[in-house]
């Protein structure tokens, strides 16, 4: 098994060292190659992603990612910009299915802006669409109108689409999804105003007739967006458009309260992936040791369940991370009264521990 480690920018380099010091400690035979990616590898070879490191990627079984970008590179031209390694690897590993869980753990229930009674116990899964929607489709730019309510006028547009075989695909993944979980999908779109969505729910809808022991329910986008806040365990698997998916994926990861317990996964279809934390590169608390390494930990679970075929080792570490929490070790995002606040380093240590002290069985 080969995995691509590739830390980029920030803390990004921080907290996957930690993520690779629990990888390490699981008797597993990884081959683990590094490089550098975003704004590092711009300053090394002017480009985010360089040819080797989208090699490395490629003959990789899933990717290991920190997380890219600083404020110092936001004048660049756009393609050169940091966050455009992270679309590039998306095309040319052709992932199209990204997973975002939204657990909140027990000990971290005050964390959460929402009451506890409706947080505690709260695991959904959101699953987004990459590769198509509104991102990407064509045409798209900026021209004088001819026709709308002023012609003549300077005016922007892009293009909402979806083949049948995008949606037959993340339709499927969200059902098989289903079936490791509680068997229950909510298609979320717009389908009252929206041609793209209204084709978008009779396919779904027909590829839910392949799974008959799954229980699936379609719901609109603002009806969601509502119901995530009222009542988020509600939901089980939820799988989306593009657009829709990058904003409720990120309300129901804050249900959770914080930013750095939220791992994430992106796949293709032979479930080779991407595993990285949801949050960014955190350059204001970069090189200060106080990241919680924990969502990219949480990531690299992720990546042996779904990419490398090691579920007992991906339980492992999530029981580690559960246990650390229970002793009461917090970094500063997610401190609270009478617990410890511990830096990055120490985070990861208490995991490895954790696990090499097989104080945890999985
Ligand atoms: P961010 O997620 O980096 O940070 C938002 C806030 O959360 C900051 O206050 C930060 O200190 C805190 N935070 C984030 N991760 C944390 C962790 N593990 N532990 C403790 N606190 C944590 O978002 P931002 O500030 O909007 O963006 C910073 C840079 O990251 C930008 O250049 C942006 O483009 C980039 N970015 C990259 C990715 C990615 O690599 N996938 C995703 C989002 C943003």
């Amino acid at each position: 098994m080969k995995i691509a480690v590739l830390p980029g920018d920030g803390i990004g380099t921080e907290i996957v060292a930690e993520a690779v010091k629990v990888l390490d400690v699981l008797d597993l035979k990884f081959e683990l190659e590094s490089a550098l990616v975003g704004g590092a590898a711009y300053e090394a070879h002017g480009h985010p992603l360089p040819e080797a490191t989208l090699k490395l990627a490629k003959e990789s079984d899933a990717v290991l990612f920190g997380a890219v970008g600083d404020w110092k590179y936001d004048k660049l031209d756009r393609p050169l910009r940091p966050e455009q390694a992270i679309l590039g690897l998306r095309k040319n590993l052709g992932l199209f299915a990204n997973f975002r869980p939204a657990i909140c753990y027990e000990q971290l229930v005050d964390a959460s802006s929402l009451k506890p009674e409706l947080i505690a116990g709260l695991d959904i899964l959101i699953i987004r669409e990459l590769t198509g929607d509104i991102y990407f489709g064509q045409p798209r730019g900026r021209r004088t109108a001819t026709d709308g309510h002023f012609p003549g006028a300077e005016e922007a547009f892009d293009t909402m689409r979806y083949s049948r075989p995008e949606v037959e695909r993340i339709a499927r993944v969200a059902f098989e999804a289903a079936r490791k979980r509680s068997k229950r999908v909510t298609s979320v779109d717009k389908a009252n105003v929206l041609e793209t969505f209204q084709f978008w729910k009779d396919i779904v809808t027909e590829v839910g007739k392949e799974y008959p022991d799954v229980e699936l329910d379609h719901m609109y986008v603002d009806n969601a967006a509502m119901q995530l806040v009222k009542a988020p365990k509600k939901f089980d698997v939820v799988v989306t458009g593009n657009m829709f998916g990058d904003i409720l994926s990120d309300e129901a990861a804050m249900l959770t309260g914080s930013i750095g317990m939220l791992p994430s996964a992106s796949l293709n279809s032979s479930n080779q992936g991407l595993y990285e934390p949801s949050h960014g590169s955190a350059p204001d608390i970069a090189g200060k040791g106080v990241a919680n390494p924990l969502a990219t930990i949480l990531s690299a679970a992720m990546m042996l369940r779904f990419s490398l075929n090691q579920p007992e080792a991906a339980d492992r570490i999530e029981s580690a991370v559960k246990h650390v929490l229970a002793s009461g070790l917090r970094t500063g995002d997610i401190w609270s009264e009478g617990t410890k606040r511990v830096g990055t380093r120490e985070m990861g240590d208490a995991v490895v521990a954790a696990i090499t002290k097989k104080t945890i069985t999985g």
